[in-house]
């Protein structure tokens, strides 16, 4: 229960979600930075915007604080990085959400702008100009957490060997706990329209494919997890023998030491010797599910059907076949009201080649990129640029946009199992950063993006990562882009 004294700000009842959505994805620093009217003010002239993602807990940088460090800053906010941003809730965390976890308020409020509650800022505000208001949680899972919250480490992950892992656990009841505590306050005390969850990870053996992240080595064998495999009577000696082998076999890799039967013959035979390996993958990618159903349940409960629970799809859903493979999006069609479909075609270019070198360094490393590029298009049902070096100039086309949106739409209806009620809303790259010499975004590429995404069948666009970052030009295409098909009609 809410404390009664506490400002609730009541929801609308029964209110639907704006159709078409066109949300943006924006942080308390430019709302600090721009006020609250002034900054509503700009994405509603420019961006035709009638929805917030407000990133009201984030340790992320590429959804909170300011421009990334080393980036151009963007035309509007404050003309200044913010290198030492930290982030975490940026709302006032109630103390009676969190009774079932020992992590307390205090240990994960943001330190920027101390007494500011965005919410409670900018809801009122919103409403009065007609916008939609979501909650965006980033979980922020490689966040500095470990080092902000007294007694963290208890909820982390537990590698093959034993060892603690660099994240948290999806199954540990506190980290649990305290999330669906995040979930209900937004829902609850504030009474959102929605909550946009977003947690980019992925299994272990997304992990070893990609030799990637030593953060997502082989989990996940904390208490939790094993008491998970158990019941699904797996193996877990087993498992972590798989896993080992495969630790071996990406040394071997590293150091150019070839086996005589190449890497992917050596790596599929350690799938067949222990599809324990396969099964740990899929244990892992169920434990996040759980939480996702039990948010889906909690938010339908909780909101008594006025606010709505969605999630994001992160890029690696564009790039991997076998990332892909986990993200079943008929399935989450059944607990998701809504998902936030990843597909920022320009960042995509770099992303992408990134990607597949990352591949190539153990699964496909019998192989050059130049030799797999055409054969994963074909893969991922894309069609763009396979010289390596020029598409990480030109990024990828809008035509991957109306692509990626209508697989989804696809994917959600009756005759793909779906429940033919999930909204699907592609996110829209405005400026996100890439490196030097790398594609950059252009009004043109901007309108031609969010065009491509409702030619898609798109029930709306997310427009990302974060305002912070964007030019006004380019917010600008997205809004003439919106007005445009508005006018045009159906
Ligand atoms: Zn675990």
């Amino acid at each position: 229960m809410a404390d009664p004294s506490s400002a609730a700000i009541p929801g609308p009842a029964g209110r639907a979600a704006p159709a078409p959505l066109v949300a943006i994805q924006v942080g308390a620093v430019s709302f600090v930075d721009e006020g609250v009217e002034g900054c509503l003010e700009t994405l509603q002239a420019r961006g035709a915007v009638n929805a917030l993602f407000l990133a009201d807990f984030t340790y992320t940088r590429g959804t909170g604080g300011r421009q990334v460090p080393g980036q151009p800053l963007p035309d509007h906010g404050a003309q200044e990085h913010d290198p030492g941003w930290i982030g975490g809730n940026y709302a006032r965390a109630r103390p009676e959400y969190y009774g079932g976890t020992f992590i307390r308020p205090e240990a994960f409020a943001a330190p920027e702008h101390p007494g500011l509650d965005l919410l409670e800022a900018v809801l009122p505000a919103a409403r009065a100009r007609g916008l939609a208001v979501y909650s965006w949680i980033e979980e922020s899972s490689y966040g500095p957490q470990l080092q902000n919250i007294p007694g963290f480490w208890r909820c982390l992950e537990v590698d093959h060997r034993g060892r603690l892992a660099g994240r948290p656990c999806l199954r540990h009841p506190d980290y649990r706990a305290w999330h669906l505590g995040l979930i209900e306050e937004r829902v609850a005390a504030y009474g959102v329209d929605g909550v946009a969850w977003c947690s980019e990870r992925h299994g272990p053996l997304q992990a070893a494919l990609m030799r990637w992240s030593e953060y997502a080595a082989s989990t996940c064998f904390c208490p939790h997890c094993l008491a998970a495999a158990r019941e699904r009577g797996l193996d877990a000696d087993r498992a972590r023998a798989g896993f080992a082998e495969l630790e071996h076999l990406a040394g071997r890799a590293g150091a150019a030491d070839r086996p005589p039967d190449g890497y992917f013959v050596s790596f599929w035979r350690l799938l067949l010797r222990y599809p324990e390996l396969l099964g740990w993958d899929a244990l892992w990618h169920e434990g996040q599910n759980d939480f996702l159903r039990a948010a889906h349940g909690l938010v339908r409960g909780v909101g008594r059907g006025r606010s709505t629970f969605g999630w994001h799809i992160m890029h690696l859903n564009s790039f991997s076949p076998f990332y892909r493979a986990t993200q079943d999006i008929a399935a989450f069609s059944h607990h998701a009201d809504f998902l936030k479909l990843v597909a920022y075609n320009n960042c995509a270019g770099p992303r992408w080649v990134g990607h597949l070198q990352g591949l190539h360094r153990l699964f496909l490393a019998d192989a050059a990129p130049r030799d797999t590029v055409a054969w994963m298009y074909a893969v991922l049902g894309v069609d763009e640029e396979t010289d390596l070096d020029a598409v990480a100039r030109h990024g990828w086309s809008a035509e991957y946009v109306r692509r990626e949106t209508a697989r989804a739409v696809a994917l959600v209806s009756p005759s793909c199992g779906g429940s033919g009620r999930t909204s699907i809303y592609p996110g829209i790259d405005i400026d996100i950063p890439t490196g030097a010499g790398q594609k950059k975004t252009t009004p043109d590429d901007v309108r031609a993006a969010v065009e491509a995404a409702f030619a898609g069948g798109a029930a709306g666009v997310v427009l990302s990562r974060k305002y912070s970052e964007m030019r006004l030009a380019n917010l600008s295409a997205a809004g003439d882009a919106v007005r445009g098909l508005a006018a045009r009609g159906p």
